[in-house]
């Protein structure tokens, strides 16, 4: 357990200590040809190095804060990609390193067809209370196109698996804006949604990301994308069907019932600091962002010196800090806070960003909630032309 850590980050006033922590697992069974994530298709062999490595690292971040984590999220990759035995020490090695509240949130990502009891009697044991599977579609002609290793069946019997085993909390992430994918086909992903019975779940837009397949395919004029007017409709159903199903629309791509939220990702919207381990993870301590080496042998290299194995640092000056405080906050129903942002930055948010507030209410994108600023329902399909007035 964690005990003597007074931080030597979070000596700086000014700064709280995280209370989150991300946990990168960066293994897939297969490629999907989208992905532009740090993951890699590996042996057995290098898995149980990489878990070794983890141990390690999370014994070293652990010293940079002194408070008990109020969430974890192991993220990917695939971290079911790991056997049961491989999970039960991550997850151990979790609980070894730091203080972790009784009610933390434990978030695991999960791939249809990666879980079975085994493994989600070892979650649930070590107190993973949620899981979030990548189902993207229920189209078995478009999982192959993108290159997932799963079919929609498959979506379903994991799902129904993990609810069987007591798991009430399960988000699952869907896609639209794939090659040759019809209003149809994201009707019958949320219909098949809403009747699994999940209460969280993510759907993202295709970027088609420099590096994939997919960025190959469409310079080559080979990547039937179905256009932005189709795309805005599609958004617009995802909206509707879920609101109607109960759903509340709590952030650009993220919709949960009543207390369903997401809380980890909340520290990310809300601009909170957060540690994170792994190859390629990202964490966000005392104002500064880091980034671990994103090449296993490197990440790997520097933890058995006894590193940290970070690539690079990035001091957030004060302005950065206040316009990442506007972009990723507003991509929340809740907005920000004048309040919040006055006792986080010692400036008013209508002396920084009077201009951009102004021309986001001229023209209804921008409203006031009492005491927040927050994107009207008109302006949510065209989020990112709102958060691009925030930024120098
Ligand atoms: S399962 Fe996720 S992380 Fe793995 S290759 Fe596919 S998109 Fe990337």
């Amino acid at each position: 357990m964690k005990s003597e850590h007074g931080s030597a980050l979070a000596a700086t006033a000014g700064f709280t200590d995280p209370t989150s922590l991300y946990v990168h697992i960066p293994f897939c069974g297969s490629r999907c040809h989208y992905c532009d994530f740090t993951t890699f298709v590996a042996p057995r062999s290098v898995m149980d190095g990489y878990v070794e490595d983890l141990k390690r690292e999370l014994a070293m971040v652990s010293s940079l804060t002194s408070k008990p984590l109020r969430t974890v999220f192991f993220g990917g990759g695939t971290p079911t990609a790991l056997d049961s035995e491989q999970l039960a020490l991550v997850l151990s090695a979790v609980t070894e390193a730091f203080d972790v509240e009784p009610t933390a949130e434990w978030t695991v990502e999960a791939n249809p067809g990666t879980v079975n009891e085994e493994k989600l009697s070892v979650l649930r044991e070590r107190g993973v209370n949620r899981l979030s599977f990548g189902a993207q579609t229920f189209e078995d002609r478009l999982l192959l196109a993108i290159g997932r290793s799963h079919d929609s069946e498959t979506i379903e019997s994991s799902v129904q698996l993990a609810q069987s085993r007591g798991f009430t909390r399960i988000n699952l992430d869907l896609m639209f804006g794939l090659p040759e994918q019809s209003l149809d086909d994201v009707r019958e992903a949320l219909n098949r949604v809403v009747q699994l019975g999940v209460h969280h779940v993510s759907a993202y837009w295709l970027k088609v990301e420099p590096g994939t397949p997919f960025h190959q395919w469409r310079e080559a004029g080979l990547l039937p994308l179905p256009g932005e007017d189709a795309e805005a409709d599609m958004y617009h159903l995802v909206r509707e069907t879920l609101k109607q199903a109960g759903f509340h629309h709590y952030e650009v791509s993220n919709f949960a019932t009543e207390g369903e939220m997401a809380e980890h990702n909340l520290v990310y919207w809300r601009n909170e600091p957060y540690l994170a381990a792994g190859v390629g993870a990202h964490g966000y301590v005392n104002g500064t962002r880091y980034e671990n080496h994103r090449v296993l042998q490197r990440y790997s290299a520097d933890l058995m010196k006894g590193t940290r194995p970070v690539l690079e640092t990035n001091q957030v000056d004060a302005h950065e800090a206040m316009e990442d405080t506007m972009m990723l906050g507003l991509r929340l129903s809740e907005g920000v806070s004048k309040r919040r942002f006055l006792k986080r930055h010692g400036k008013s948010m209508e002396a920084v960003f009077g201009e951009a507030i102004d021309w986001g209410l001229r023209n209804s994108l921008l409203t006031w909630d009492q005491d927040s600023i927050r994107l009207t329902d008109r302006a949510w399909p065209i989020a990112n032309v709102v958060f691009e007035k925030f930024v120098e």
